[in-house]
């Protein structure tokens, strides 16, 4: 039997539901399946042709477990995945820029980004799990990014949730910003802080530290360590493969990375059956993983901002999931990891175990200037646009030498080129064009609550404008 437990050991045995509701496990760690389905050659075979609701069903199934009815899944997966939510009737669909290369457009969804394929689905089980519970809650986050709007769209008709959605005042872009304010529902609300994305953060984790607020508002979190993102995210790297020729081809994916979150997933899928051959790692200038790969020494650097500024990280919070299954849930040495990570913001690992890594990855950094060259050069030899996010991972993909070179290379394409049309154009002496959706946001009326850079005031605004307190 499936269930859910801490990659710090502590936890066991949870259910899915009470994993998609708490984000984050009791004991710090962050929760991972016991086991991995098994999709075997027939039920892959037997994707081939199906929907990409279908497919999603099949693959989230054995993950939730029974923890919902399969006919109540059923409507709420094929609800997510449809043409109300996205703009291509393939939802995912794969374009080829090369002979064996392929894109995946992960673009579709509401807010242009992939965060969308995760974040719709979440938005639907959480408000049905709420309601069923009879329960309220307030799901607080801070952005600087594609995560912001992704929630809120997620959120906006939710009966159950009160979402606050924190940024640094007048340090956004304009598209991202305007995909957030643009909104207009009562249960939504865009706080601009006077002051940076890192004191926006901080106010976050100081709310979920006060016990209090928090038990008074029933906070939550809908970021990237949520399982339920991960698992909604295997359902791409399943319909893509499929439609290549799994199982009787494997594929290879190249993926930009940040928080680890989206290259798990693809991880996931692999121990789930899906023939991958390579997973591919592109990360731009903020290289930690990189250099991890290189070193056998996760150490986080400064942060320094990039063209790809959604994957502006040092942290990469997903990796410790990956890490427990590959110390085989030896807890007290990930803890002692864990532990030097958050003192000494470092850790090693063997010689050995760096052997098993560079077996289940590789990854390349690219620098601004190649990710330029790299949306220059795709649209000239190809006439297909990318946006710089897509750029770093398609930069990976040129690197890596195919070991058989029938193996389909697929490059995520995680955000539409229109949300970065500086960066575009500059690469390509064209703007890219503009969804009508995307334009007519930046001129709609924007929402948002100016306030001072005081966790007091933060606090105070939440729980009186939170209908769960
Ligand atoms: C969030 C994001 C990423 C990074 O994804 P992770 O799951 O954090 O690795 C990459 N590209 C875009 C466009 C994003 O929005």
């Amino acid at each position: 039997m499936l269930s859910y437990l801490s990659t710090r050991g502590d936890v066991t045995n949870k259910n899915f539901t009470d994993v998609l509701l708490s984000g984050l496990a009791s004991d710090g760690g962050l929760f991972i399946p016991s086991s991995h389905p098994d999709l075997d050659t027939n039920r892959l075979r037997s994707f081939q042709g199906l929907s990409y609701a279908q497919i999603a069903m099949q693959v989230i199934k054995p993950f939730v477990n029974n923890d919902i009815d399969d006919d109540v899944l059923a409507a709420l997966i094929a609800d997510t995945y449809s043409a109300d939510n996205f703009d291509h009737d393939a939802i995912a669909p794969l374009v080829q820029i090369g002979p064996n290369a392929w894109i995946l457009e992960l673009f579709h969804g509401p807010t242009f980004s992939f965060k969308d394929y995760a974040m719709q689905l979440l938005g639907k089980l959480f408000d049905h799990v709420l309601e069923q519970r009879g329960q309220r809650i307030t799901i607080v986050g801070a952005t600087s990014g594609d995560t912001g709007s992704a929630a809120i769209e997620a959120c906006k008709n939710c009966k159950n949730i009160d979402i606050f959605i924190l940024h640094p005042e007048g340090r956004t872009s304009d598209v991202q910003r305007k995909q957030m304010t643009s909104v207009d529902s009562p249960n939504v609300h865009n706080i601009a802080l006077k002051g940076t994305f890192d004191d926006c953060q901080a106010f976050v984790k100081d709310l979920f530290a006060d016990t209090k607020t928090a038990e008074k508002i029933g906070l939550s979190a809908v970021n990237s360590i949520n399982w339920a993102r991960i698992m909604a995210q295997t359902v791409y790297y399943a319909a893509a493969s499929a439609a290549l020729g799994a199982p009787d081809r494997s594929v290879s994916f190249a993926v930009p990375t940040g928080n680890f979150g989206n290259v798990y997933a693809a991880w996931t899928a692999k121990q789930a059956g899906l023939p991958i051959e390579k997973l591919v790692i592109g990360t731009n200038r903020n290289d930690i993983l990189t250099r991890f790969f290189e070193t056998g020494r996760m150490q986080v650097g400064s942060v320094e901002p990039s063209l790809s500024p959604s994957m502006d990280i040092q942290v990469s919070s997903n990796f410790e999931r990956y890490l427990c299954h590959l110390m085989q849930h030896d807890y007290t040495s990930l803890q002692k990891m864990m532990n030097s990570f958050k003192t000494e913001k470092t850790f090693n690992i063997s010689n050995d175990l760096m052997d098993a890594v560079r077996h289940d990855f590789r990854a390349y950094r690219c620098t601004d200037e190649q990710t330029t060259d790299m949306i220059g050069t795709t649209y000239a030899s190809t006439g297909y646009t990318i946006d710089p996010h897509t750029a770093v991972a398609l930069h990976a993909a040129t690197q890596v030498l195919p070991s058989d070179p029938s193996t389909p290379m697929v490059t995520l394409a995680c955000a539409h080129p229109a949300k970065f049309p500086d960066a575009v154009k500059k690469a390509t002496g064209v703007a890219p064009a503009m969804p009508e959706k995307l334009a007519a946001v930046m001129d709609m009326k924007e929402h948002f609550t100016v306030l001072d850079n005081d966790y007091d005031k933060v606090r105070d605004f939440i729980v009186s404008e939170s209908s769960a307190a």
